[in-house]
């Protein structure tokens, strides 16, 4: 079976739909007939800063939340990146395999560095997509389910093990990023033109899986909309209703074109209302069985230390591969 491996951020208490329709929906059916390895990234949440407790609580909340969305451990090794040293030790290799220019046309260092300033921003930040890079070449993957967002950190990636590769012998596969189109950049409700985001979103922006049903319900009724009144997907004329088409489309699967019929010569209003209640379906179950899987922690960290182990073992047989490569005296 193919291999395939994805990471998210415990930046947050919840997902949002962007995470979920862009990445995760994908993470749970490539797991019919792939080998999937799934890591939530506290080393990259630390690029910048978190309260310890809470970064703790996110990392447990993001493992609930991906069981509960339908990541079966007898399927998928999920684990926590930290838990797994070679990500960290495999970064430092292909940091040094990096040019600094490189690194620097990093779209999303760029974006995030310019809120503190870049002379603010830790060298964490700027070294992420090749932390990045090292959390994937590891595994061997042949696919990496991803949103949008994460096309050039995957370009790098694969600059990083072609050069790792003719540098010193084959030793890494070059993944694909695998990106369904529909769902790849979900767009934040009250900013359309730009990504839904768990860190740069506001509080009314962002669609949170675990948020009280009816608070979600409420922000997609205030979504900001277009102007003129039809309802047609145009994401350059229509950003904002082309959104909610999205979102409607995927997680009823009625095709856009068929939405677009459905709701010829009626108002915004209608739309917004019908997704709002479409949304709450689609959460509230969603909710109940995070917090449920959330009450018994002696389960979660059991099934986040099998996936570690798992994990590790891919991850360590990869590692010593390079260290001999690269010309480490292997310890005795
Ligand atoms: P942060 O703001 O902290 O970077 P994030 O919302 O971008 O958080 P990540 O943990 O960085 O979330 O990304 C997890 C996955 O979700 C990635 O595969 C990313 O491409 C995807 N993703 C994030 N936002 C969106 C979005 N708005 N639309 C589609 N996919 C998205
Ligand atoms: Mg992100």
């Amino acid at each position: 079976r193919p291999r395939v491996l994805s990471g998210i951020q415990p930046t947050a208490d919840s997902f949002h739909f962007g995470n979920y329709l862009g990445a995760l929906r994908q993470w749970v059916d490539l797991q019919r007939d792939h080998q999937p390895f799934f890591f939530i990234a506290d080393l990259h949440a630390i690029t910048v800063e978190q309260d310890p407790k809470v970064l703790r609580e996110r990392s447990l909340r993001a493992a609930a939340q991906l069981l509960a969305m339908g990541i079966d451990p007898a399927r998928s090794s999920i684990f926590i990146q930290s838990q797994v040293p070679a990500h960290a030790q495999l970064g430092w290799v292909l940091q040094c395999l990096t040019g600094f220019g490189e690194a620097r046309r990093m779209t999303q260092f760029k974006d995030k560095s310019a809120k503190q300033g870049e002379g603010a921003a830790s060298v964490g930040l700027f070294t992420y997509p090749v932390l990045q890079a090292a959390d994937i070449l590891l595994y061997r993957p042949h696919y990496v389910p991803v949103g949008e967002d994460q096309r050039q950190h995957l370009e790098l990636t694969r600059d990083l093990a072609q050069r790792f590769n003719s540098r010193y012998k084959k030793t890494f596969r070059l993944p694909e990023p695998y990106i369904l189109k529909a769902t790849a950049k979900i767009a934040d409700l009250q900013e359309p033109t730009r990504k839904m985001s768990k860190s740069a979103s506001s509080a009314a922006g962002i669609i949170d899986m675990l948020d009280d049903p009816k608070v979600s319900a409420k922000k997609v009724r205030s979504a900001v909309t277009d102007s003129g009144s039809e309802i047609r997907f145009d994401t350059e004329e229509k950003p904002g209703v082309s959104n909610l088409l999205t979102i409607h489309s995927a997680l009823t699967g009625t095709a856009i074109g068929d939405l677009e019929q459905e709701y010829a010569g009626r108002g915004y209003g209608d739309l917004k209302k019908d997704l709002a209640e479409i949304v709450v379906d689609f959460v509230t179950p969603f909710r109940e069985r995070t917090l449920e899987l959330l009450d018994d922690q002696a389960h979660l960290t059991s099934v986040l230390q099998q996936g570690a182990e798992a994990a590790g073992a891919v991850a360590e047989a990869t590692l010593r591969d390079v260290y001999q490569r690269v010309g480490f005296v292997a310890a005795a």
